[in-house]
């Protein structure tokens, strides 16, 4: 059974495409960039913050530096000029200075040496001046240029402290540019986070849809799968097309609703393809196709004939509608053609979506009906004869049990003519088996096409034949030999030999009273046509008139009576 595919299958879920395999990492990525960044600038951002604490402390402690220097010159200036109580003023002075010397001077580099002359010169010109040497302390003071160390002492401060303020306005700056940039990192990266997010909750969901439908998808398949067996079960119990051709229907109906089909089996000639069987769309139905006329039959494969007819269409589609068209094949035969209609705009899409639902079920209907043909050969071969192709012996003799337990149950007739070739084995000798053979299948032909179809001719033996003559009395059937005989005699010509046959006619129930006397009867008569002489028809004596028969003939129907 080929593949299924059903009407409303939507696509198999797809393996996830690359780049949305890679957004749960990137969102991870990006989550772990904005910790980064934020720890990373709260730590350069507290550094800076530190750095400019120090420089402010360092500032401040330069200005009260500045400021210790003045007052210290001040108050020694004041001592010097003879106002002793500036003394303690001083020594207070200086001892901050001293103080500062470590913490602050050191800083600055280079200074501490200068500050240290600044303060002994003082001490010792203020020593001077209080031990009542007022004038040999400004000389000391104007001798070792005091004013210039304490200028130089003073511009190393106030530079340092310019330096300091000059780095304040560089960290601060420092510090809100980080402080913007890792504000706009964590909006980008997080924004990114939320974008990946998005896309992520988007694939999922559209996966879980995905999956959901081919769930879906599966279980039709499964119904269809079930239903398709159960189609090929049912069909091995059908006898005929017939049975075959409702098995057909209540499939399609169940599995392809909404579509029109057609059923097409090959004559016995094998020249076309007849209608078996239609449902809906009866106008786009077709008595026959040629098969040399469909695509689908000479590509062997599945053929769209469209209503616009663009495209190849088969020489047989009307252009109307638009159909597709199946190939039936099974053990590399073709059987006949599947045909599924439909209407309306997405006809042709429609029905290029049950392409393989309706493929399926063209080929278990294709096993079906190669199975019923075998089923007819086999039946065929056990019944007839392969030379002739006429019925055999056996099937004869349970024919003519029938008819003639039927004719006397009901008072009707029938004849049996027995046909014998004349002088076939001279026929034989003269021009060979195979000239004798086909002489024998050609009087059978006569034979059969001499006929009505009801009535049955089989071989009897060698070049012996039977006709069994249903509801045909015995004058009939003589009249019927001798037509035969005629048609026999006439083949003469066709095959440029001299043939003949002999007939011997007898009839129930005016030669015989039932089977085992009507065949000897008959036999009697052509044995009687040989001694007179051969090609000539004999019909068997009547027999005498029985009473058991009387009330039935009185019953009988006005030609019988009259035949007798
Ligand atoms: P008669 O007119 O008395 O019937 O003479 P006849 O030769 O037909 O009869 P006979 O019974 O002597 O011979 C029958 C011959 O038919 C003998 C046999 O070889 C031939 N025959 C029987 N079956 C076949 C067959 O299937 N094919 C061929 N070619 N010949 C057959
Ligand atoms: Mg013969
Ligand atoms: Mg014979």
């Amino acid at each position: 059974m080929s593949m299924l595919i059903t009407e409303t299958a939507p696509p198999a879920p797809q393996a996830r495409p690359r780049t949305e395999a890679l957004l749960p990492p990137a969102i991870i990525l990006l989550v772990f960039a904005m910790v980064v960044i934020a720890l990373g600038g709260f730590a350069y951002v507290g550094g800076q913050q530190n750095a400019l604490n120090t420089l402010r402390s360092q500032s401040e402690a330069m200005r009260e530096a500045t400021g210790a220097l003045a007052r210290t010159d001040a108050s020694a200036a004041h001592v010097i000029s003879g106002d002793r109580a500036a003394m303690s003023e001083f020594f207070r002075n200086a001892e901050t200075l001293r103080e500062l010397r470590t913490t602050t001077f050191d800083v600055i580099g280079g200074v501490t040496p200068a500050l240290d002359t600044l303060l002994k010169d003082w001490g010792e010109a203020t020593t001077l001046a209080v031990d009542g040497h007022p004038d040999t302390a400004r000389q000391v003071l104007v001798d070792r240029r005091t004013s210039v160390t304490l200028d130089t002492v003073a511009d190393a401060a106030a530079g340092a402290v310019a330096n300091a303020e000059a780095q304040f306005g560089q960290h601060e700056q420092r510090i809100q540019i980080f402080t913007l940039a890792v504000l706009l990192l964590q909006v980008l990266s997080g924004t990114l986070a939320i974008a990946a997010m998005f896309f992520a909750f988007r694939s999922s969901a559209r996966e879980a849809n995905g999956r959901s439908a081919a769930l879906r998808s599966a279980d039709t398949s499964r119904g269809q799968v079930a239903r398709l067996f159960e189609m090929a079960d049912v069909l091995q119990s059908a006898t005929d097309y017939g049975d075959a051709n409702q098995v057909l229907k209540a499939t399609a109906a169940d599995l392809l609703p909404g579509f029109g089909g057609a059923l097409y089996v090959f004559n016995n000639s094998r020249d076309r393809l007849v209608l078996s069987t239609s449902w809906g769309h009866e106008g786009q139905v077709h008595e026959s196709i040629p098969p040399d006329q469909c695509w689908a039959l000479k590509r062997g494969k599945a053929h769209l004939n469209r209503a616009a007819g663009s495209k190849l269409c088969c020489e047989h589609h009307h252009g109307e509608g638009t159909v597709l068209e199946i190939p039936m094949i099974a053990r590399g035969e073709i059987m006949g053609l599947f045909q599924l209609f439909a209407d309306g705009e997405d006809a042709e899409a429609r029905l290029e979506g049950v392409t393989g639902l309706a493929s399926a079920i063209a080929d278990g209907m294709s096993l079906a009906l190669a199975n019923m043909g075998l089923r007819e050969k086999l039946r065929n071969q056990a019944l007839r004869d392969p030379l002739t192709g006429l019925y055999n012996r056996r099937y004869m003799e349970d024919c003519l049990q029938r008819f003639v337990r039927l004719a006397d149950r009901e008072n009707r007739e029938v004849s049996v003519v027995m046909v014998d070739l004349d002088h076939f084995k001279k026929l034989n000798d003269e021009h060979g088996h195979a000239f004798g053979d086909a002489v024998l299948r050609d009087a059978a032909m006569t034979i059969v096409s001499g006929l009505r179809e009801t009535d049955i001719v089989c071989r009897y033996g060698g070049e012996e034949l039977v006709v069994i003559l249903p509801d045909c009395n015995l004058d009939r059937a003589a009249d019927k030999a001798e037509a035969l005989r005629l048609r026999i005699e006439a083949l003469s010509q066709t095959h440029g030999a001299a043939i003949s046959a002999s007939f011997g006619v007898a009839a129930v129930p005016y030669t015989s009273s039932g089977v085992s006397d009507l065949l000897a009867s008959a036999d009697g008569a052509l044995y009687r046509a040989k001694q007179s002489g051969r090609n000539q028809v004999v019909a068997a004596a009547t027999r005498p008139f029985h009473l058991d028969r009387l009330e039935d003939a009185l019953e009988r129907p006005q030609h019988l009576v009259a035949a007798e």
